[in-house]
């Protein structure tokens, strides 16, 4: 039996793309989108999709729920609404497979809790390509030998939040492994705010936006006479697609959150 697809923030970047997989997915069916735009319509009816696809868009994940029974929602939208639409889902028994970034600490707590309470798998992916977390992956084994590092994160200038979900991600595993310290010079000073970047226990992370990226992020080390880069880089949007299938089967046997997607690889 295929499974059932939900998709909220159809019309973007990343929505679009992950429709087209999805609809080209053998066992997978999309069954409904989620927009606040559109409501009532069809994605047939919308120009930058082709004219049989005929899948509801709905404003209330409720609704788009009981109508369209999904078994898995795509949230690809905005750092303002996913924290709800995954909350509704969860409390639906519909499991969430997330790519938005910009969660709280707190909202991932509490998200967390809510899906061991109704025991039911939820995937939030800062980075759904295999390369990026491989690169985090990395990051964090040479962290143990060279624990001063700073992150440099660029996207697109139309990015909401920074520094980016891969970023701040980066930057925890990082420091399960890196004794706590401040680097730099311990007398430093900024003669200009934000010169240094964003701290993180220590770490320094600094975010680029321009037109032109897509999503790139280099993780340096230094050490006497040397220095380790690590990089990263998303030319397009179908590096994400393979993880969004992947997850979207996986989350199917999980009955807990899991935060990263090199937690269930
Ligand atoms: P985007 O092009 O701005 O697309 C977001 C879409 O969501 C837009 O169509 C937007 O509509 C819609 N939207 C906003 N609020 C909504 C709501 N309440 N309900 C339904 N739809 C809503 O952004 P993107 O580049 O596709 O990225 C989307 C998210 O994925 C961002 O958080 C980004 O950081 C993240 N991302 C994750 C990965 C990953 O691998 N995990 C990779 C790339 C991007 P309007 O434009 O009309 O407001």
């Amino acid at each position: 039996m295929s499974l059932r697809v939900a998709i909220a923030g159809c019309r973007g970047k990343m929505g679009k793309e992950a429709v087209k997989t999805v609809v080209g997915q053998e066992g997978m069916e999309l069954v409904a989108a989620l927009d606040y735009k559109h409501v009532g319509e069809s994605l047939a009816e919308l120009e930058m999709f082709p004219p049989d696809l005929n899948v509801p868009i709905y404003l209330d994940l409720n609704q788009l729920i009981e109508e369209t029974k999904p078994d898995v929602l795509i949230d690809l939208t905005s750092p303002h609404a996913v924290y709800e639409h995954v909350k509704v889902s969860l409390l639906n028994h519909v499991r969430p497979v997330v790519g938005t970034t910009g969660f709280t600490d707190e909202q991932l707590e509490e998200l967390t809790e809510l899906a061991r309470e109704q025991k039911i798998g939820c995937i939030i992916a800062p980075n759904f390509a295999i390369g990026a977390v491989l690169m985090m992956k990395f990051a964090k084994e040479a962290a143990k030998y060279l624990p001063n590092v700073e992150i440099i994160e660029l996207h697109h200038d139309q990015k909401l939040d920074a520094p980016s979900g891969t970023a701040k991600k980066t930057a925890q595993m990082i420091s399960e492994v890196r004794e706590q310290h401040k680097q730099g010079h311990p007398l430093e000073k900024e003669t200009m705010d934000g010169a240094r970047g964003a701290e993180f226990e220590g770490m320094r992370i600094h975010s680029v936006r321009l037109p032109g990226l897509v999503a790139h992020q280099e993780v340096i080390f230094g050490g006497k006479g040397q220095l380790l880069t690590i990089r990263h880089d998303s030319f397009n949007r179908e590096c994400f697609m393979d993880g969004i299938v992947y997850c979207v089967k996986k989350v199917m046997e999980l009955e807990e959150l899991v935060y990263g997607m090199e937690n269930i690889l």
